[in-house]
């Protein structure tokens, strides 16, 4: 058989049961450690991008719960467009991007409509 099975985190052929994927228990915690971390990272990550997002929403002056901004304005600021935590689409069809309570809405010529949710 050429397709010997591998240890996952060593590489080590396995000998014994066919549905063993390490060939001891250390191999087996490292492996599951290191995956722990990295999705803890990538969680880590992500709420990062979502706090600065919210933080760049949070520093206009809203007046009555909004207010306009530019494409331009929001990128300089180094708001990341991929980083939402909800959307909101009303009756008539249109949808508002939200990060928590802060949300804007893309309006015509690059402009953005920055809101409130009451
Ligand atoms: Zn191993």
């Amino acid at each position: 058989m050429n397709d010997k099975k591998k240890c996952l985190e060593c590489g080590l052929e396995l000998m014994g049961r066919v549905d063993k994927k390490f060939c001891s228990d250390g191999c087996r915690n490292a492996y599951h450690n290191k995956f722990d971390s990295g999705s803890k990272n990538l969680i880590r990550n992500i709420n990062n991008r979502l706090r600065r997002n919210y933080k760049i929403l949070d520093s206009f002056n809203l007046r009555d719960g909004k207010t306009r901004t530019t494409k331009t304005r929001l990128l300089d600021k180094n708001f990341d467009f991929d980083y939402l935590t909800n959307l909101y689409t009303t009756k008539k069809g249109t949808t508002y991007y939200f990060v928590y309570d802060l949300g804007y809405l893309p309006l015509e010529n690059d402009y953005y409509m920055i809101v409130k949710r009451e």
